[in-house]
């Protein structure tokens, strides 16, 4: 294995006790230490004498007091979903948009997406509404309403441009997607769609964290037939697992490409393991559906349009409305009372 500069942090303790900061410690920890960061810090009996006592005494211990405030704001959600991928590329942002506009043919859904790909928020440009701005009222900040029943708050609507790179570390991130789930006014939502970055970092941490006491229904995990996508997608199911979260299914997006004019199909991405399907299988989750490959689906992302709504008939949209009816299997829900049939 290659060296490693630091100690790693055991990963079930990271994934109890995301939001733990460090305290600025005067001197280094002597042996014996309990950690600056544990509940014994600054009263265990290596800490008498220990230059860093007072710090260490001092930092803040326990859950976040702001989880209550979180729980409470979340009460109108019925169904909080988050939306996953173990590599960048494989169109989750997409795939989110995807499911949000096809929970919104219902009009008896409300829907909302909050975007807490801090680094890389896309959805805006999705959901067109890229020059929008945030909105404050006295009960906090207002969504961006797409249509009547579909909202959507993203970091991207508080920069001044679209250009700005955002370069935040941990504490900065995990403040904002605090503030996110804190203080946006969604009021009552049937569903709650999450976008997170690829990966496994502090965002995903942060959500799973804040939202713990009020109760995560689950992630959908998209991911491309390839392996090396694949290899990433167990890495992220590892993750969830560690983490409590529950897999509600397995998306494969991109799965072939079914031509809008002959309707020839054609692998574009060879499955040369099986792909998501045999995935599903190996590690005992629920495959939602494969969806194929349409250039539509960019330009319609590209403008801030419903796929859903352009091309309701095209295979995209067909295999889409599976993955929609095997999600609301795993919610509990009948899934005629969540996109109603043709
Ligand atoms: S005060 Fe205790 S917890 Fe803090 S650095 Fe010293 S030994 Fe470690």
């Amino acid at each position: 294995m290659a060296p490693s500069l630091e100690e790693p942090e055991q990963v079930e303790d990271v994934i109890s006790h995301p939001l733990k900061a460090k305290p600025q410690l005067v001197a280094p920890e002597p042996e014996h230490c309990p950690g600056p960061e544990s509940q014994q810090a600054g009263l265990g009996d290596a800490c008498a004498g220990c230059p860093n006592q007072a710090v260490c005494a001092s930092a803040p211990k326990g859950p976040d007091p702001d989880i209550p405030a979180i729980s409470a704001r979340l009460a109108g959600v019925k169904h909080k979903i988050l939306v996953l991928s173990g590599k960048g590329g494989v169109g989750k942002s997409s795939m989110t948009s995807l499911l949000a506009h096809s929970f919104a043919t219902n009009p008896d859904n409300t829907i909302g997406i909050m975007d807490a790909d801090i680094c890389g928020p896309s959805i805006p440009k999705m959901m067109g509404v890229e020059s929008e701005t945030i909105h404050v009222s006295g009960a906090g900040y207002s969504p961006v309403w797409v249509l009547d029943n579909l909202g959507v708050m993203s970091i991207q609507f508080m920069l001044p441009s679209r250009d700005d790179a955002i370069i935040w570390r941990g504490p900065k991130k995990n403040w904002l997607i605090k503030q996110f789930l804190k203080d946006v006014e969604w009021g009552d939502l049937d569903f709650l769609l999450i976008d997170t970055p690829p990966g496994t970092s502090d965002e995903h941490l942060s959500v799973n964290a804040m939202l713990k006491e009020s109760h995560i229904d689950g992630a959908v995990m998209v991911t491309t037939p390839q392996e090396v996508s694949l290899l990433d997608v167990r890495r992220e199911i590892d993750f969830c697992r560690k983490a409590g979260i529950k897999v509600l299914g397995l998306v494969e997006n991109m799965s072939g490409f079914v031509c809008p004019k002959c309707t020839h199909e054609s692998q574009i991405f060879q499955a040369t393991t099986g792909g998501g399907k045999a995935l599903a299988e190996e590690m005992d989750i629920p495959f939602l559906g494969a969806v194929p490959l349409d250039p539509r689906i960019g330009m319609a992302c590209d403008y801030g349009e419903s796929f859903f709504d352009s091309f309701p008939d095209s295979p995209a949209c067909k295999a889409l409305k599976v993955v929609v009816q095997r999600l609301a299997d795993q919610l509990g829900l009948d899934a005629k009372d969540v996109v109603p049939s043709d």
